[in-house]
């Protein structure tokens, strides 16, 4: 462990120039090699701030990639703890097997509940889940003289001459993603467009916006449509919204179990009907009440650990979190239960699935990097992630039809 003390001279010297502002973080880089930058950033904030950082300079990742890819104004890393719920049986079209599942949380009883959850669905003979939708997207907005132009515009749009040549524009960008679709929407002579991409592995949302950037200049010179922003907000990224919730953003993905009622009663504690009424008085008529945008117990909970897990963009867990969890009795008297979630951000490759720790946990649900063929991977992901959001959604609303919750939190996370 490097100390200020041991500092060469002229990293002496460099650390001064930052202490007293006349070198900023940012210009570091440019200075001197990127462990060193790191290093004086935090020396500096030491002095000025006069508490010693013992924590955050204790890492693994690769400084090289991680300031190239993933962040600027390095100083260390924080580090959360790493639990694993399973295993978890899938039985998806790319995920097909028992899975131990990586949960990076802060959140005591978390994890020990999805165990929970892993362990009723794999007893039940496992998780069916399918996608239904996978496309990335991104809506730049244009302003037009008035309406008639907006109508020719949108009109323009739908020509599938048009579309064929926006497509071959989109795949000068990229050797991956393919535009596949593209809807407008008027709001008086102001016109957003909704490109829809398939990603393959990547999440996409820097691949959708070069390859939608391109487009704008074939729209340009052909329509003479300006954009007012690469980003019009009808994507809709890292917001909640009820475009990404009906019209999917990023993988749309269902999953769905039955549980027979002996093993509701032995393991939840509880009888099915009782979950079938917390499920419908909380999270349909609750959420309902509540103007909520999801009608689940807590989906961001498992959707916020994996993602932080495995590298993907925590911001992501807003739509997400968008999900609606279903159960109801079947004619044999067992429970039915499944989780719709309609707008899943995933990839393995590309944003943090290249940093190490996040890179082992791809590893061990078998999905780190390109998928043979491209996409399935990141497919497989989302079947995984869906399936633990069943788990967590069926043991919380069965803790609470048995009136354990509060005990199990005040046992687990207190
Ligand atoms: P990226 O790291 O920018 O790019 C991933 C690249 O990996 C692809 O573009 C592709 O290169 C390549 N690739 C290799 N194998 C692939 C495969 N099997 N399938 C697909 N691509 C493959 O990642 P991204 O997913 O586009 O964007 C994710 C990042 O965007 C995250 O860091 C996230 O935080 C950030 N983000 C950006 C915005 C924004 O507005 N720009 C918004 C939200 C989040 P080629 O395209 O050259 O083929």
């Amino acid at each position: 462990m490097v100390s200020r003390m041991d500092l060469s001279r002229d990293k002496k010297e460099l650390l001064e120039e930052v202490v007293s502002g006349k070198i900023s973080f940012h210009k570091l880089d440019s200075l001197t090699d990127k462990k060193t930058a790191i290093m004086i950033r935090r020396f500096s904030l030491e002095e000025t701030s006069g508490f010693n950082f013992d924590h955050i300079q204790n890492f693994s990742i690769d400084v090289e990639d991680a300031t190239k890819r993933n962040i600027e104004n390095m100083i260390g890393a924080i580090q959360i703890p790493l639990g694993i719920a399973g295993p978890l049986k899938v039985k998806g079209e790319f995920a097909e097997g028992q899975f131990q599942l990586p949960l990076a949380t802060t959140e005591g009883a978390l994890v020990a509940s999805v165990n929970r959850g892993c362990s009723v669905i794999t007893m039940s003979d496992g998780a069916n889940v399918r996608i239904f939708r996978d496309l990335m997207t991104r809506a730049p907005v244009f302003r037009l003289e008035n309406v008639i132009r907006a109508k020719e515009f949108a009109d323009w749009l739908q020509d599938p001459a048009v579309l064929s040549r926006m497509k071959v524009k989109a795949s000068e960008t990229t050797r991956f993603g393919e535009l596949v679709d593209v809807q407008s929407y008027v709001t008086g002579n102001t016109v957003h467009v909704r490109f829809s991409y398939d990603t393959k592995d990547a999440m996409g949302m820097n691949m959708v916006t070069i390859a939608t950037d391109a487009v704008l200049t074939l729209i340009e010179d052909e329509f003479g449509a300006i954009p007012v922003s690469l980003s019009g907000n009808m994507c809709t990224d890292k917001k909640p919204a009820a475009i990404n919730s009906i019209l999917g953003r990023g993988k749309t993905v269902v999953a769905d179990v039955t549980l027979p009622a002996e093993c509701v009663e032995e393991r939840l504690k509880c009888k099915p009907e009782t979950m079938v009424e917390v499920n419908y008085r909380k999270n349909l008529l609750g959420s309902a009440r509540a103007g909520s945008l999801g009608f689940n117990a807590h989906a961001a909970n498992i959707i916020a650990a994996m993602y932080i897990a495995c590298g993907q963009d925590p911001a992501h867990v807003v739509e997400g979190s968008s999900a609606i969890t279903t159960m109801e009795l079947t004619r044999y008297g067992e429970l039915y239960c499944s989780v719709t979630l309609p707008a899943m951000a995933i990839g393995t490759v590309g944003g943090g699935t290249n940093l190490g720790p996040q890179r082992e946990c791809l590893r061990l649900l078998g999905v780190s990097g390109s998928g043979n063929p491209p996409g399935s991977h990141s497919k497989k992901l989302a079947e995984i992630i869906a399936s633990a959001v069943l788990a967590g959604e069926i043991s919380l609303i069965g803790a609470q039809a048995a009136g354990h919750l509060a005990r199990a939190h005040a046992e687990l996370g207190r």
